[in-house]
C-alpha cells in the first residue's frame, strides 16, 4: 500500500516574474511524498494561477488518490491510467503523484527514470534561461546574472516588444527564443514582427497568437521565417491533432499534461506527425525539473529554468552545468532532499 504525505509550499522567486497578463513573486505548490514498501518517491504540484488548481484542490486530490489501490507501481502504464480515471483535470495533482511514481519504480527497479523508458542520456542540449519583461536597467541586471546561459528566453506580447529586444541586444547577442504568451493579436503585425525578430538573432517563438485562432496560427506558420512553437495551445495528448496545422513544434510541461507518462506519450506522438519537441516548466522545483529532465534526450529544445529562478529550493539536483542540462546517473528522479521538510501524513 501506498502511504502519501504532503506539504503546502510557497515557491519564492529571486526576481518578480513578468509575463504579458500579470507579475508575481512566489508561485504556490503542494510537494508530495509517497513512501512504498520501505521507499519514498516525491513528487510536485507547481499551481501558477491560470491553471485553477488549489493547494487544497490538490490536497484532496491526493487524499482519493491515496485510497486507490495499485496491483504494479512499476507498471508506469496502468498506475497512470487509474491516476488519470480519478477524476477529470486535475493536471498539476495528477503531475505531483505521476513524479513520484517514477521516482518509487526507479529506486525500485534500481534505476534512473530516464531508464524505465530506454532512454540513453547522450549530451544534452543547452536550457534557456527566461528573463522576465521588466524595467530597462533590471532587464540588463539580470542578463549579467545569466552569464552561464548561452540561450535566453524573452517574454514578448507587450506594447514595447522591441524596445525589450534593443535593450538586450545592448547587453548580449546571445541567440534568444522569444515566448509572446498570445500576446499578439493580428496575424500581418505578428508576422511583421517574426521577420524583424528574425534579424535580431531569435530562434523561434512560441505562442505567438491566441490558442483559438487557429487560422490565423497557421497562416503564420505557412509564413513564418522562425519555427512556431505551441505553448497554451497544447496541453494534452488529444490537443495535439488539431493543431498540427498551426504549429512547428509543442512545448510539453508536465504541469499541463499530467506528468511524465503523458508527455512520454505526447513525444512520441509529435514526431509521428513531424512536430518539434520543447519541454518546458512552469515555477519549480528541483524535483518536477528533474522529472522533465529524464526526457530531454527525446526533445529539440529545452526550457527547463524553473528552479533556477527560486531562492528556496527544498531539494539537491544539479539539474545545470555550464548552461547544459544535465542528467545524473543516481536512482528515480535523482533528487535529494536539503532539510527536513515537514511532510503532513494522510492517514
Ligand atoms: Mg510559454
Amino acid at each position: 500500500m501506498m502511504k502519501f504525505s504532503y506539504l503546502p509550499y510557497s515557491i519564492i522567486l529571486k526576481h518578480q516574474f513578468s509575463i504579458s497578463y500579470h507579475s508575481r513573486k512566489s508561485t504556490p505548490a503542494v510537494l508530495l511524498k509517497i513512501f512504498y514498501e520501505g521507499y519514498e518517491g516525491f513528487g510536485e504540484a507547481a499551481l501558477p494561477p491560470y491553471l485553477e488548481e488549489t493547494q487544497e484542490s490538490v490536497v484532496n486530490f491526493f487524499k482519493q488518490a491515496s485510497k486507490t489501490y495499485f496491483e504494479d507501481i512499476t507498471d508506469l502504464h496502468s498506475v497512470s491510467q487509474t491516476i488519470d480515471s480519478i477524476a477529470p483535470g486535475n493536471y498539476s495533482a495528477k503531475a505531483a503523484i505521476d513524479i513520484a511514481v517514477h521516482d518509487l519504480a526507479g529506486k525500485i527497479l534500481n534505476k534512473p527514470c530516464y531508464a524505465l523508458y530506454n532512454i540513453k542520456p547522450g549530451q544534452l542540449p543547452f536550457t534557456s534561461f527566461t528573463i522576465g519583461a521588466d524595467a530597462e536597467e533590471m532587464i540588463k541586471q539580470k542578463i549579467r546574472e545569466a552569464d552561464e546561459f548561452k540561450i535566453l528566453k524573452i517574454k514578448l506580447g507587450t506594447k514595447h516588444d522591441k524596445e525589450i529586444i534593443k535593450t538586450i541586444r545592448e547587453v548580449t547577442g546571445k541567440p534568444l527564443y522569444v515566448d509572446a504568451n498570445q500576446g499578439w493579436r493580428d496575424k500581418k503585425s505578428a508576422l511583421e514582427m517574426i521577420e524583424w525578430l528574425k534579424g535580431e538573432n531569435v530562434l523561434l517563438v512560441e505562442q505567438p497568437m491566441p490558442k483559438e485562432e487557429l487560422d490565423d496560427l497557421q497562416w503564420l506558420k505557412e509564413n513564418s521565417p522562425l519555427p512556431i512553437i505551441a505553448d497554451e495551445s497544447v496541453q494534452r495528448l488529444n490537443d495535439i491533432e488539431k493543431n498540427i496545422n498551426s504549429f512547428d513544434g509543442i512545448n510539453i510541461k508536465l504541469m499541463k499534461c499530467g506528468g511524465i507518462k503523458e508527455a512520454y506519450k505526447m513525444i512520441m506522438r509529435a514526431k509521428e506527425v513531424g512536430l518539434k519537441v520543447m519541454l518546458g516548466c512552469m515555477t519549480e522545483t528541483s524535483c518536477a525539473i528533474s522529472a522533465a529532465l529524464q526526457l530531454v534526450p527525446l526533445a529539440d529544445y529545452a526550457d527547463l529554468d524553473g528552479n533556477l529562478l527560486i531562492s528556496n529550493d527544498p531539494f539537491f539536483a544539479q539539474t545545470v552545468i555550464e548552461g547544459r542540462l544535465n542528467l545524473s546517473n543516481k536512482l528515480g528522479l535523482g533528487i535529494e532532499q536539503k532539510f527536513n521538510l515537514p511532510f503532513i501524513d494522510i492517514s
